[in-house]
């Protein structure tokens, strides 16, 4: 490399700080005077400065064709200053100035020498303090070593060329930083002082210095580059090793604005493509006849052409318009109008390599000249294939919704028809009505009901006599009161009950009550409906006498049913029980007949006995028959007298043990201390029949027990069996008249006697019970009251 070439562009300056203040001086002239006095080339002002003090002279150095600049004392004439000069400290006469040289005028005035090609620089270095400058002068072979001449060069360069070369550093506009092996700053140019101002301070942990240290220990190669970012800039960071002097050594490119300028590139180079790619795909140029002159590369593409295929050709006879006549002569015709300076557009299908159609939105853009013929038509055509499809979707899916709104129409029609003829109808029935409510209010009138409003928390707000009849209460005993004020809480709640369904189901509901006043007693039938919103009316009518007519109807129809049971039930009992003893009476009547004339006394009597047995049966039957007709009617006389029940139980279990030997009736019979009224003849139908049922119904014999015990107001009576007791389902029954257990087998009986039993205790006001368990036996247990 020649440096000698580069030398031209080398400024000399001078910075000169007087009393005038501080200025840069160029060096230009080969000779100049500085001095106090007015007439020198440079005017220093300052006491200390002799008038004429100094003289610069431009000195050529012929083997690298540069110069420098040498700095005498004193005037032309040879005549030295008063005060001297100073060069970095040493008071000399003469110097060649070296770039950095700080000359002293006198006492005060201070000079700095620079040589560079960039007076910027001068001010930048004026600006900031390189306190190591001698430090990175030592290491002046390794900056840039591209740019390091060859060691016999520097041998023969002379000492500008030194200065300068090392003055590169220091102007370089790019941060330099050298560090040692453990990091420690050693060295800064001015521009990595004035970019990294912290570094100073921070060494290892400023973000540029990080790691270098550590990564030049790994790297082998011993240098590298990296990028680092720090706040909104980004650098490009290049680290060097030099190993003779042991330093690292980095420069510094700031590439902010190249990073922006690529991200924004990249990102318009994106853009760009988007709205390439969503706009015109297919574009190209005809003539005005429709010769095509250009075509995109999309367009050659699609249609699997090279621009020579097609160049030349009208557009209408190329593949892509070759899908029909008809698109041919319509771009004819749109070629013809756009040829006139419109602007054409409409959608074509166009045809492209094997066979691929797509639909395009194609459009031709006149260009005119500046007398405003056509020269150019530009043709493009965006591929809306897609959205053809999607147009079509909508399409089908809005006919789909049209043919559903129609049928919805349809049917709202008829409906509505519907309705039309319902409204009709209402308005029909709606003057029916208007022409009926004088019949009705005629009607109400007429009805033999009261009429109440409750409100819907049972609130009596207004009513309507019945014609012709009183309320039971005057009105201020109801209106306005509540259900529960007026009724017994049994009648109120249920009536409440009425009117909150009337209300909830809207139905009309009915409700039947006993109502008390003045000391009688009605019924009330009550008919609830909805009357108003929240209000229920209530018709209310007396049944009283229709209950009671009821009542009648029901206890009659009831007494003739049971009188109807009665009497079948007697005749069931009667072709029985009658059958056999008349059958005795007959057979012993017929012997007697034939062949009493044969028989001896003994023998008829035996007959004739029979026959009075046979009747004293029968007429035991219709005794019974009689009694509970009698007792049925409410015709058995009740007639209680003071008597000695002990006394009479005991008379009666004596009579009947005679009848039977198997068995044993066994009396356990408490004393009598209180007086006791009873029927005698009742009791004797109740303890025969109980102790002969005892005796019949266990025919394998036994002890039969008789208890009585008396406790304050009544006396109760037990007996006792151990035979065939009485199905649990028929006990029920057995009190019924002609009613027998179904395990009686040819035990006979009529079933009268507990019927009659149940009655003549009924009548002494006692109760009656039985417990009974098949096969084990039977009690009877009977609970008289004592005074009656
Ligand atoms: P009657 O007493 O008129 O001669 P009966 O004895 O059959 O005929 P009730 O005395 O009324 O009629 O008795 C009715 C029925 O009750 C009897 O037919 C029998 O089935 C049943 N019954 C009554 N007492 C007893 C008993 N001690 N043990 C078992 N069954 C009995
Ligand atoms: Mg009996």
């Amino acid at each position: 490399m020649d440096f000698s070439t580069s030398s031209p562009k080398i400024q000399h300056f001078l910075v000169i700080e007087d009393e005038l203040g501080k200025r840069t001086v160029p060096l230009i002239d080969s000779t100049c005077s500085l001095g106090r006095d007015p007439s020198n080339s440079i005017v220093i002002k300052s006491p200390s400065v002799s008038r004429q003090h100094a003289l610069l002279m431009r000195v050529t150095k012929p083997d690298i064709d540069s110069h420098l600049f040498r700095l005498i004392d004193g005037n032309l004439q040879g005549k030295r200053s008063m005060n001297g000069l100073t060069v970095n400290g040493q008071k000399c006469t003469t110097h060649d100035l070296n770039h950095g040289d700080e000359v002293m005028f006198g006492q005060e005035v201070r000079a700095r020498y620079y040589m560079t090609n960039n007076i910027a620089d001068v001010h930048f270095l004026e600006s900031c303090e390189s306190d190591e400058v001698t430090g990175f002068l030592s290491n002046l072979h390794n900056p840039m070593q591209s740019q390091t001449p060859p060691s016999e060069v520097l041998a023969h360069s002379n000492e500008a060329a030194i200065v300068r070369l090392a003055s590169f550093p220091e102007l370089f506009t790019n941060p330099i930083i050298e560090s040692n092996l453990n990091g420690k700053i050693t060295y800064l140019n001015p521009a990595a002082v004035a970019q990294f101002p912290q570094l100073r301070e921070m060494q290892t942990d400023h973000p540029i210095m990080a790691g270098v240290t550590t990564l030049i220990g790994q790297e082998d190669e011993k240098n590298f580059a990296r990028e680092v970012e720090i706040g909104s800039q980004i650098f490009e960071q290049s680290v060097h090793y030099i190993a003779e002097s042991d330093l690292i050594r980095t420069y510094i490119v700031d590439i902010t604005k190249r990073k922006r300028m690529e991200a924004a590139l990249k990102d318009s180079e994106r853009r760009f493509k988007a709205i390439f790619n969503q706009t015109f795909q297919f574009s190209g140029l005809l003539n005005p006849d429709g010769i095509l002159l250009e075509a995109n590369q999309t367009a050659l593409e699609f249609g699997g052409l090279h621009l020579d295929d097609v160049i030349n050709t009208p557009l209408w006879e190329t593949r892509w318009w070759s899908k029909s006549a008809e698109t041919q002569s319509r771009l004819k015709n749109a070629v013809i109008e756009a040829a006139w300076g419109k602007f054409v557009r409409y959608e074509v299908d166009i045809l492209g390599a094997e066979d691929k159609v797509a639909t395009i939105d194609f459009s031709l853009k006149p260009v005119h000249d500046e007398v405003d013929n056509v020269v150019l038509l530009i043709f493009e055509g965006r591929d809306i294939s897609d959205h053809k499809q999607v147009e079509s979707d909508l399409q089908r899916a809005h006919s789909e919704l049209e043919q559903r709104v129609q049928q919805r129409t349809v049917e709202l029609k008829q409906s509505n028809e519907h309705l039309r003829s319902e409204i009709v109808e209402r308005q029909r029935a709606e003057a029916a009505l208007q022409s009926s409510v004088a019949t009705n209010r005629a009607l109400i009138n007429a009805m033999p009901d009261w009429m109440f409003r409750f409100s819907a928390d049972g609130i009596f707000v207004n009513y309507k006599d019945a014609p012709n009849t009183k309320l039971p209460l005057p009105s201020e005993a109801f209106l306005g009161k509540s259900l529960y004020d007026v009724f017994p809480k049994a009648t109120a709640q249920p009536f409440m009950e009425c009117i909150e369904k009337t209300l909830d189901r809207h139905e009309m509901q009915l409700f039947e009550y006993q109502f008390d006043a003045e000391g009688n007693s009605f019924v009330f039938e009550a008919r609830f409906a909805v009357s108003a919103e929240n209000e229920v009316m209530a018709v209310i009518r007396d049944i009283t006498e229709r209950k009671r007519a009821e009542d009648d109807i029901r206890n009659a129809l009831n007494k003739e049913r049971e009188l109807n049971e009665l009497k079948s039930r007697f005749v069931a009992m009667t072709s029985h029980e009658f059958r056999t003893p008349l059958a005795t009476i007959l057979s012993s009547a017929e012997l007697l007949e034939h062949y009493g004339h044969k028989w001896d006394e003994t023998r008829k009597l035996k007959h004739l006995s029979q026959i009075q047995q046979s009747v004293d049966h029968m007429t035991g039957l219709l005794n019974d028959v009689l009694l509970l007709g009698k007792a049925e009617s409410g015709n058995l006389a009740f007639n209680p007298v003071p008597m000695q029940l002990t006394e009479f139980c005991t008379g009666l279990a004596e009579e009947l043990q005679i009848t039977t030997q198997t068995h044993e009736i066994v009396c356990r019979l408490q004393e009598q201390l209180t007086e006791v009224q009873m029927d005698e003849k009742l009791l004797r139908h109740i303890f025969t029949n109980l102790l002969s049922n005892a005796i019949k119904y266990s025919p394998q014999g036994g002890i039969i027990n008789f208890d009585l015990v008396f406790e304050s107001d009544e006396a109760i009576l037990k007996v006792q069996d151990h035979g065939l007791g009485i199905p649990p389902s028929e006990c029920s029954h057995v009190f019924n008249s002609f009613n027998r257990a179904t395990n009686v087998g040819n035990i006979s009986g009529t079933g009268l006697g507990l019927a009659i039993v149940k009655r003549s205790v009924d009548l002494h006001g006692g109760e009656i019970t039985l417990t009974s368990q098949e096969t084990v036996g039977t009690i009877f247990t009977v609970r008289l009251p004592i005074y009656k």
